[in-house]
Formats: C-alpha cells, sequence, structure tokens
C-alpha cells in the first residue's frame, strides 16, 4: 500500500564512484503518480546513475529512495515489483521466443502467467504475428518494442524509459511514444531519460534538468520553456563552420549547430547584436529568429553550469 503522495521520492542522493568520481552530489526530488517526468541531462550528468541506483543496479553512497512508499533499502522486493525497467541496450535471452520471454519475465517476479495480459502486450506492440520467432531473429525495432512489453508485463506502477528512443527511426519512434501515451492514460507513472530534447517538450509533463550530478532546473515543462525561454534565438546559418566563436559574441552566449552559430537575446534588444553580426563579413545563407525552446533553455542553463564547474576547477 502506498503511504507517500509520490510515486519516486529521491531525498539528499549522493554516489561518488571509487577514484573519488561524485556522479550525484545530494539530489532530492519527487516524481508524483501519473505523470511522465523527463530528466534531461548531457553526457556524464548522472542520469545513468540515479536510474541505476534505483533498480538496484548500483548502489548509492547516501540518501533515501522509495518507489511508490517502498524504501529500496528496507523493502527491496516491494520497490522492486513497482518498477518496470526498459534499459538503454537490446539485453535478452536470444534463444526464447517473445511470448515465453513474457512469461519468464512474470516468473522472475514470482508471479503465475497472465496469458490475457502477455497476449495484450503482444498486440499492442505489433508483436503477435512475430511471437513464436526467437528474440534474436526479430529485427532491431522489434526487439525494442520486446523490451517495452517485457518492462511492464509484471504491471509496474513506474515505468522506467532510459533513452528508449537512441537510434530508433522516426516511424517507430512515434509509434512507442503513442504505447507509452496509453500506458500513462491507465495511470503508469513514467520516468524517462532523453537525448531527444523535443521529445521532452512534447511528452512530458515536467522536466528535471541535470549537470555534473546537481538539478540545474525542475518544473513544469511548459512552465520552463515559457519562464526561462523568454528570450529569442538568433539563428545564423554560414556557408562553412565556424573554427572558433568570436570573443565579441560571448555576451548573447553562442552556441556552434553544424554551419549554424545560435545567439540568444532579449525580446526587442536585437541591435546591437545584429551590429555585431553584420561588421563580422561572414557568408551568410540564412536567418531564423525563433522563441527559446527546451533545447535553448537546456543548452543554455548547461552551458552556465560548465562554466562554473570549470571556474572552481582551476580555484
Ligand atoms: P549520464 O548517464 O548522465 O551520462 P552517468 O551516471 O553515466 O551519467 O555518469 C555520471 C558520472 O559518473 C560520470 O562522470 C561518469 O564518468 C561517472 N561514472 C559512471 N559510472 C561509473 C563507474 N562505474 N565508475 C566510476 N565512475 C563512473
Amino acid at each position: 500500500m502506498n503511504t507517500s503522495d509520490n510515486a519516486l521520492e529521491f531525498e539528499n542522493v549522493a554516489k561518488t564512484y571509487e577514484g573519488n568520481v561524485e556522479a550525484l552530489s545530494s539530489i532530492s526530488f519527487n516524481v508524483r503518480p501519473g505523470e511522465i517526468f523527463a530528466l534531461l541531462g548531457p553526457n556524464g550528468a548522472g542520469k545513468s546513475t540515479l536510474i541505476h541506483i534505483l533498480t538496484g543496479i548500483v548502489q548509492k553512497t547516501s540518501g533515501r529512495v522509495c518507489v511508490m512508499g517502498s524504501d529500496i533499502d528496507t523493502d527491496t522486493i516491494n520497490a522492486k515489483r513497482k518498477i518496470g525497467l526498459v534499459p538503454q541496450e537490446l539485453s535478452f535471452d536470444p534463444f526464447f521466443t517473445s511470448r515465453e520471454l513474457l512469461s519468464l519475465t512474470r516468473g522472475y517476479f514470482g508471479l503465475a502467467p497472465d496469458k490475457e495480459y502477455e497476449e495484450e502486450l503482444l498486440d499492442i506492440f505489433a508483436l503477435t504475428p512475430h511471437a513464436n520467432k526467437k528474440a534474436r531473429h526479430l529485427s532491431g525495432g522489434m526487439r525494442r518494442r520486446l523490451l517495452i512489453a517485457r518492462a511492464l508485463v509484471h504491471k509496474p506502477e513506474v515505468l522506467i524509459l532510459d533513452e528508449p528512443t537512441a537510434g530508433v527511426d522516426v516511424d517507430l519512434r512515434q509509434n512507442l511514444w503513442k504505447a507509452v501515451r496509453n500506458f500513462k492514460a491507465q495511470g503508469t507513472t513514467i520516468l524517462l531519460t532523453t537525448h531527444y530534447i523535443e521529445e521532452a517538450e512534447d511528452l512530458s509533463d515536467r522536466t528535471c534538468i541535470l549537470s555534473h550530478g546537481r538539478v540545474l532546473a525542475l518544473d513544469d515543462t511548459q512552465k520552463l520553456i515559457d519562464q526561462m525561454g523568454r528570450d529569442r534565438t538568433l539563428e545564423i546559418t554560414l556557408n562553412q563552420k565556424l573554427e572558433s566563436i568570436p570573443d565579441e559574441l560571448k555576451p548573447w552566449k553562442p552556441r556552434l549547430k553544424g554551419n549554424s552559430i545560435c545567439l540568444s537575446y532579449a525580446a526587442g534588444k536585437v541591435g546591437d547584436l545584429l551590429a555585431q553580426v553584420s561588421g563580422r563579413g561572414w557568408s551568410i545563407d540564412d536567418i531564423k529568429i525563433h522563441k527559446d525552446d527546451l533545447e535553448d533553455v537546456f543548452l543554455k542553463l548547461t552551458r552556465e553550469h560548465d562554466e562554473v564547474v570549470a571556474g572552481n576547477g582551476s580555484e
């Protein structure tokens, strides 16, 4: 029975790996029941560490973690049962069929087979025609869908998707998100990590931005964009990639994106920036202006934090 109002609770969770690598520095936040919660962060931010702590793969150094009110240290079995994990890697025994893998996974959780539900999952993830094929004979996309079906077979209350659509084509990605939205509609709480910021923007109710093991921002996804993304971005596409960013442009928080350079400015204050740009003699292919989106907010926050961390390191 969940006596807590939260689906997940992380309280002062810290992790220092051997060699004094601090991956998480006293992190606290909650995930609410029934929401889709996105965890965003650049490589090395600590996302995998957090998810591995939650699923018992990594031991935290300190802090408290609860899943639907069950403490992962003192009520481990219940906490584990309430979680369905979709890992990054396509990992399962290649010699079992999709149908067998679903039954076996229920067995791991000490649950009797539930044929009706197992068949429903095969159907939801378009695996019924392939249910008797061994996993090693399934395509990458089918395996990816089987991983999600397997994570759901014991009817967990919280589904964790660790970079679920990395390397997945656009059609499959859309299908997976549709299935995820359906499970949310049925009350499943979803925690996802993703590289695809526009997915967090489209899909998540709330977003947590993590960098160097710290929470930089956490809010309703739309609020985060509205409050922090009030600036505009000027995106200038050049006919060749810039070798380096001119110092004079630093006040506009420049970010390179392929052949483009993105510069932030406060709404209505584009004059100085345009003067700087036009004096550079660049060969410009295109200019676009857009209101900051989640990606811009993310890049600005993590970039500012990187500078602070670099500054501390040189003390
Ligand atoms: P992310 O998933 O956001 O890329 P990780 O949780 O994998 O971040 O890594 C966070 C930090 O912890 C990084 O500095 C990484 O090098 C370090 N780290 C991760 N796993 C280990 C490990 N097993 N041993 C030592 N350091 C690790």
